[in-house]
């Protein structure tokens, strides 16, 4: 199957960016490069939900100490939109532990933990599909002109460049 020209992809900020007060901050690295807001909204995530979620960690020595820490406040989740958006949002994510996540990334510039990493981005486009699907609605996916879609990227071949 060929996949859609333009991506979405589940992130997640996670409670110790809402804690620390970065979401507004880390919200505008995504929107700044481009990427189109479809999604939007607040949640606290029990712990089955955690579990579930993170369940391919589930023999892992942190799987225990990663589900006290998303189910230990309110996170923010976002649906974004763009082209090849998956990769591009795991790229201004950085690797998984800040400490060792190079400048101008989200986990570089404002991570210390190897645990505590401030952002989820799905991984594949299959996880893409489940994420959004498990956390929206469809009817909470909004459709919308972005104004600058036009300079974001070259359509003038037909083709979104
Ligand atoms: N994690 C942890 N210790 C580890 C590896 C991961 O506490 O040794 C946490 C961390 O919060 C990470 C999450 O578990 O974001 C999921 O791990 P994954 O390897 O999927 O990293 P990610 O895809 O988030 O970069
Ligand atoms: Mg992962």
């Amino acid at each position: 199957m060929t996949q859609p020209v333009l991506e979405r992809t589940l992130v997640m900020l996670k409670p110790d960016a809402v804690a620390r007060g970065l979401v507004g901050r880390i919200l505008q690295r995504f929107e700044e490069k481009g990427l189109k807001l479809v999604g939007l909204k607040m949640a606290r995530l029990d712990e089955s939900l955690v579990r579930r979620q993170y369940a391919l960690h589930q023999e892992k020595y942190f799987y225990e100490p990663l589900v006290r820490y998303m189910s230990s406040g309110p996170v923010v989740l976002a649906v974004l939109e763009g082209k090849g958006a998956i990769a591009v949002v795991r790229g201004l994510m950085g690797p998984t532990f800040g400490p060792d996540a190079p400048p101008g990334t989200i986990r570089g510039d404002f991570g210390m933990s190897k645990r505590f990493n401030l952002v989820h981005g799905s991984d594949s486009p299959q996880a893409a599909a489940q994420e959004i699907a498990l956390f929206f609605a469809p009817s909470e996916l909004q459709d919308y002109d972005a104004a600058a879609f036009n300079w974001t990227y070259d359509t003038s071949t037909g083709e979104i460049v």
